[in-house]
């Protein structure tokens, strides 16, 4: 990972991360409009993945459905790659599952119901998503969902056929086989998400590749744990030969129906989605915008202007940005209206509301092969850009990137990054002058703690044997006079009223990193501050702006 961040937005604060990558709540600047950006890594920052991801995300952006997160653009650069996509405000069904336990049968039926519809639009442009999982479903305060991170998958492990991808205890038997993922797949990772829904756990319990890849291929379906009406549902979505699934995925859509008709009453979805609706509002504390305001942006909309085809060619060997739905933020010929708040998003086609309008003033390079008007779109609204309503965080403080991660310390540039914040007075450079017998003028200007990492950002509390339980802290630390060796720096953390802290060390290019790790247990579910504080020799003291860490009250389970 660098602090590379995508140009054109500004971070608000970390999400969360996963096995792909990191996720933001980032604003777009032209805007005002809240997104997630998720930044990959590992495996999925190599060139081969890209490759093949660029023509996934043009497929990927043309998607607008109500239970698809929407990808807005893809952006490649030497420094990284990153995913833009519509900022869900909810929780993931992973979270909810490992809070809550099972759902009734109903809510069950509404988180498939929701899946198999995005599926279905999904397989519809000829997307698989290839790594569906609880993780990847995210459950809005209205109780609806909305699939996430179609077509990044990551690499398990090689097979017989190559290398294999997706998440093990999701993955159908065909999968394992390293055969390229089919629409089938998303429906047997579907269903057994549904089976997990209903029971509160996966369906095969295998402790290792080997025995989990042995159950999805022969064990028999595990049906008995769930409600009867319900059986046919799993065995059907679940079976072990793809062709006998039922496809595609509106024709499991409309057996669900009947199913859950036929159990549960006309009204079961309007009773499913108000539990799921209740059970998200328990979890407030975990959404993007927890008090639900989504900030004070009620409305941000973009109008379009022309992207010229010859000034974005021009760009492409520095970065790559990919995308239609771009077109959602700053290109191309469509007016998308975001309504932000407890209700999420809301788009709006051709019909912009009468709210300020960011001008797409920043060139960029639209691959989507959308045709591009001949004129350049009016954009005449010259109300100003709406400021972000999140918490105005400022811009990442370094100008120039930190040195990557991960130990090796790879030279920092050597443009040093100029400190955003205390300028110095203007003869103050950073070496007195010799000529002077005087001594030094005090030392009042305290460091500066730029952007804050916490990786993971889900803990289990301390002892739990399955989930991880310490989580690596980084920030940029940087001051005027003292060398990293003389800064006092320190991550801090509150949980249930009890203060920590515990000591940063440096790690190379202004970099210092510390370990939240033995957190007690905590009574519920929180969401822990965490904050980097550095004091340099004279004792100026700078906390930076707080990460957030989710500690679960529970042990994941093995
Ligand atoms: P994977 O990398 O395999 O997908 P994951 O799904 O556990 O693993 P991420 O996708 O990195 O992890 O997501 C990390 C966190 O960010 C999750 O808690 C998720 O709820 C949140 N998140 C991801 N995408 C969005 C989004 N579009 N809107 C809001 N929150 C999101
Ligand atoms: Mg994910």
């Amino acid at each position: 990972m660098t602090g590379w961040q995508v140009p054109g937005y500004t971070l608000v604060r970390r999400l969360g991360a996963g096995a792909s990558g990191t996720v933001d709540l980032a604003v777009h600047d032209a805007t005002g409009t809240p997104v997630a950006i998720k930044y990959l890594t590992g495996q999925l920052h190599d060139e081969l993945f890209r490759y093949a991801f660029r023509d996934e995300a043009r497929l990927l952006a043309d998607i607008d459905d109500p239970y698809v997160c929407r990808l807005y653009e893809y952006v490649e650069a030497p420094d990284g790659a990153a995913i833009v996509m519509e900022l869900v405000n909810g929780v993931s069904l992973r979270q909810m599952l490992r809070a809550q336990g099972p759902t009734t049968p109903e809510s069950a039926l509404c988180v498939l119901k929701g899946s198999l519809a995005g599926l279905a639009a999904a397989h519809a442009h000829g997307v698989v998503h290839r790594d569906y999982k609880p993780e990847n479903v995210l459950v809005t305060a209205e109780g609806t969902s909305k699939l996430a991170d179609f077509g990044i998958a990551m690499p398990v492990g090689a097979d017989a056929g190559g290398s294999v991808t997706g998440t093990p205890r999701y993955m159908a038997p065909e999968q394992w086989t390293g055969a390229p993922a089919e629409p089938a797949c998303d429906i047997y990772a579907a269903t057994a998400t549904f089976f997990e829904c209903l029971t509160g756990r996966p369906p095969y319990d295998g402790r290792d590749l080997a025995t989990l890849r042995r159950q999805h291929a022969r064990a028999p379906i595990p049906t008995d744990p769930a409600p009867r009406p319900v059986r046919g549902l799993l065995r059907h979505g679940m079976a072990k030969r793809p062709a006998d699934r039922p496809q595609p995925a509106r024709v499991f859509l409309a057996e669900l129906e009947e199913t859950a008709v036929g159990a549960y009453g006309a009204d079961w979805e309007e009773r499913g989605l108000r539990e799921l609706a209740r059970r998200a509002a328990l979890l407030a504390a975990l959404f993007p915008f927890p008090d639900g305001s989504g900030g004070t942006v009620s409305v941000a909309t973009t109008t379009l202007g022309t992207t010229a085809a010859g000034e974005g060619a021009g760009r492409r060997s520095a970065s790559r940005r990919t995308g239609r739905a771009r077109a959602a933020l700053v290109g191309g010929g469509v007016v998308v209206a975001m309504l932000v708040g407890g209700a999420g998003f809301g788009y709006a086609a051709m019909d912009a509301p009468p709210v300020p309008t960011g001008a797409a003033s920043e060139a960029t390079t639209d691959l989507t092969g959308s045709p591009a008007p001949t004129e350049a779109t009016p954009t005449p609204t010259p109300t100003p850009t709406p400021t972000p309503g999140p918490t105005a965080t400022p811009a990442p403080t370094s100008v120039a990137p930190p040195a990557p991660t991960g130990g090796t310390a790879t030279a920092t540039p050597t443009g040093s990054p100029t400190p955003t914040v205390d300028p110095t007075p203007s003869t103050a450079t950073a070496s007195p002058s010799p000529s002077t017998s005087s001594a030094p003028p005090p030392d009042v200007t305290a460091p500066t703690v730029g952007r804050v990492a916490a990786s993971p950002t889900t803990l289990d509390p301390a002892g739990c044997p399955y989930g991880p339980t310490a989580s690596i802290v980084t920030a940029l630390v940087q001051d005027d006079r003292a060398d990293a060796d003389d800064l006092r720096v320190r991550v801090r953390y509150t949980i249930e009223k009890q203060a920590y802290e515990r000591r940063m060390d440096p790690a190379g290019g202004g970099r210092f990193r510390g370990v939240l790790a033995d957190l007690p247990r905590p009574a519920n579910t929180t969401r822990i501050p965490v904050t980097v504080v550095a004091t340099d020799a004279a004792g100026n003291t700078t906390t930076g702006d707080p990460t957030y860490v989710t500690l679960y009250s529970f042990c994941t389970p093995g």
